[in-house]
């Protein structure tokens, strides 16, 4: 496994990174002891970064993981959406009890658009800052979908890491293509940004196309490290040799090949409109009186189904 620096911040991580969101409640919904060994297994194979967020509700499996694994010097990602200084202090709280840690290695804004929302979350920001200069986190940053995001970052000397979405077809950046992302990726890793790159399979909409997903993300070289959602031990070690370059067997691609993902909406719903309101890509409208997702925009992140008050949003 190669490992990098992210960007001014001395954070050595492995470039594949575990994305935590497949294994949670918003995804797959395992066990805890089920996801732990996928988390286990990613540790065990080199990986030593872990991708996670308060919203996914994946930290009972990570501090699972950790106690079982003998594996040290773990790096963990978190990210929170709160806007105020004590809704991020809140954040930060329940992720160290959460995840039974002293320290958080990053912690990030979750999903900013522009500096306006930046700017909206200033106190929350400011919290960061704090918990950074009492030890409480190592750096600090945002996560985004957009182009715009990464280019304001570039200039804000307080964001030391960005973790922007990036696929060869550019599913799910909302303000622009694969490749205005990339000539801001570029600036900004220039610029000292550490950069970990997200949903390189478009969350699975590309998975048909394996190999030139995953080649593209890794001949990026602006990019220290990529997550990717897993939540089987057999996709952690496909991911693995993929990343290493090795030679994959053909009972390994299967697994790949015969994967589909899709967002069912059960019959229940009662067309609230709650879900359209959250979905980061606008893929949801309330057509008479129930959620209708449109295939070509929904990137199968699975946020909706948090915030659906009927539990009847569902990826499988
Ligand atoms: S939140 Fe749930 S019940 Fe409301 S519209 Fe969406 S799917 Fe239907
Ligand atoms: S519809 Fe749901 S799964 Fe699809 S992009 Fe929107 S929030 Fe994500």
């Amino acid at each position: 496994m190669e490992y990098n620096i992210l960007g001014n911040t001395g954070i050595k991580v492995s470039r594949l990174c575990f994305g935590s969101l497949t294994i949670g409640p918003l995804q797959g919904r395992l066990q805890i002891e089920e996801g732990a060994n996928v988390v286990c297994k990613a540790l065990e194979l080199g990986v030593n970064f872990i991708d996670t967020a308060e919203y996914y509700n994946t930290y009972s499996y990570i501090n699972r993981a950790i106690q079982k694994t003998k594996i040290k010097d773990i790096v963990i990602a978190s990210k929170s959406y709160a806007y105020s200084y004590k809704g991020m202090e809140k954040s930060i709280k329940n992720a160290l009890k959460q995840l039974g840690v002293n320290q958080i290695d990053i912690f990030l804004l979750h999903e900013q658009e522009s500096l306006l929302t930046f700017r909206g979350h200033g106190d929350a920001y400011k919290c960061l800052e704090d918990a950074k200069k009492k030890g409480i986190i190592k750096a600090i940053g945002v996560s985004t979908h957009c182009v715009e995001m990464v280019r304001r970052a570039v200039h804000i000397p307080e964001i030391e890491i960005i973790h922007p979405l990036i696929n060869f077809k550019g599913l799910g950046i909302k303000d622009g293509t694969a490749e205005d992302m990339l000539v801001e990726i570029k600036k900004a890793y220039k610029n000292g940004k550490g950069i970990y790159g997200m949903k390189p399979l478009g969350g699975g909409n590309l998975i048909k196309s394996y190999d030139k997903a995953i080649d593209f993300v890794l001949e990026i070289p602006y990019i220290s490290s990529v997550a990717i959602g897993m939540k089987t031990e057999e996709e952690v070690q496909l991911n693995v040799m993929k990343f290493n370059k090795e030679e994959i067997p053909d009972s390994l691609r299967s697994i790949i090949n015969n994967q589909t993902k899709k967002l069912l909406i059960e019959e229940w719903c009662v067309g609230c409109g709650k879900c359209a309101k959250k979905c980061p890509q606008k893929a949801i409208k309330i057509i008479n009186g129930r959620a209708v997702v449109n295939k070509e925009s929904c990137i199968l992140c699975g946020y909706c189904s948090g915030y659906c008050p009927e539990f009847c949003i569902k990826i499988v």
